[in-house]
């Protein structure tokens, strides 16, 4: 029985450690990154949801913690009481069954012992709250849900550990991570790596599907030999160069999966392995391969599988259609 228990434990344990990495890398994947000391700005939902003062002391209790975001307190601040709008006992006074209160849900314990340890810091609760300081208070609430969440991980990167020391639970830094993310803007001066570029200059003439008993996998552009093909978007060229049917071809790897080909080609530019940018010339326009006049076979691959680039741009919201 023994053994069994230990191995059901194990099980456990293992799987806690899977949904912990995973929550970590989605947690990465939208908090982490080189700026992420640069505190990001409400979203339209956020300035719906949040009262002005609790922002406001959302902004600034979360300002004395590196690492940690505002809108993760916030959103601490939102799933514990809905920003102390909940009428439910412990809320603005007394205690719920599990002995918690305030708008932020301290144990009278925890309370007292995360502004010892933070004291111990030399950080100390600014003026504007209770004397003494008061879990009930909502100045007083906030910047101890900030100092606790910020010596439980958030001041070394581990936003998952520190909100699971606030509430042990994975359902629980899911539901405060999603809440974070939607009180998050977004943000406009991120670089435009997946920005689209129409990669010729011309006439749409064939385009994608069925073609005289065969499928046509990309759509056709009709140009004078010798004008520029640029690459659509930015990525890595994984092909340049001869290929049966194309001539002469330029493939080109982007993320998420993506593949671009450029087929027909007078003469390319770049070679395999190479960086190239949005908009960058990769090649010229040709004849070359099954071709019956000038132009570029323009293809995009998802995933192994052609789709449509018109369906695909507008998709994008390319700032062009590829056509038209
Ligand atoms: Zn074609």
């Amino acid at each position: 029985m023994a053994k069994v228990a230990a191995t059901a434990m194990f099980a456990v344990v293992a799987l806690i450690a899977i949904i912990a990495a995973a929550v970590s890398g989605v947690v990465a994947a939208i908090f982490g990154g080189d700026d992420s000391a640069a505190s990001s700005q409400p979203s339209p939902a956020a300035l719906a949801d949040i009262p002005g003062n609790y922002l406001a002391l959302y902004q600034h209790a979360a300002a004395t913690c590196p690492g940690l975001d505002w809108t993760i307190l916030a959103a601490v601040g939102k799933v514990e009481t809905n920003h102390g709008r909940l009428d439910a006992e412990g809320v603005h006074s007394g205690e719920n069954s599990a002995h918690a209160a305030g708008p932020m849900q301290f144990l009278q314990p925890t309370f007292t012992w995360v502004l010892e340890q933070a004291a111990g810091q030399g950080k100390h609760i600014p003026p504007g709250g209770a004397t003494p300081p008061s879990r009930y208070n909502v100045h007083d609430a906030i910047y101890a849900a900030s100092f606790y969440l910020c010596m439980s991980g958030a001041d070394r990167g581990d936003l998952y550990g520190a909100i699971f020391t606030y509430n042990h639970a994975d359902w629980y830094v899911r539901k405060v991570l999603d809440q974070a993310n939607a009180y998050k803007a977004a943000q406009q001066s991120a670089p435009q790596q997946g920005g689209w570029a129409v990669p010729a200059r011309g006439t749409c003439s064939s385009g994608f599907g069925s073609r005289g008993g065969e499928f046509h996998r990309g759509q056709d552009i009709a140009a004078p030999i010798g004008t520029p093909i640029v690459a659509a978007s930015g990525g890595t060229v994984i092909d340049s160069g001869p290929a049966s049917g194309y001539g002469l071809w330029v493939r080109i790897q982007h993320p998420g999966g993506v593949i671009t080909t450029y087929g027909h080609n007078n003469r390319n530019l770049v070679q395999p392995g190479q960086q190239v940018q949005v908009g960058q010339p990769i090649a010229e326009v040709g004849n070359q391969g099954e071709s019956t006049g000038p132009h570029l076979h323009f293809q995009i691959d998802v995933g192994n599988q052609a789709a449509d680039p018109i369906a695909f741009y507008q998709q994008q919201s390319a700032p062009q259609l590829l056509c038209g």
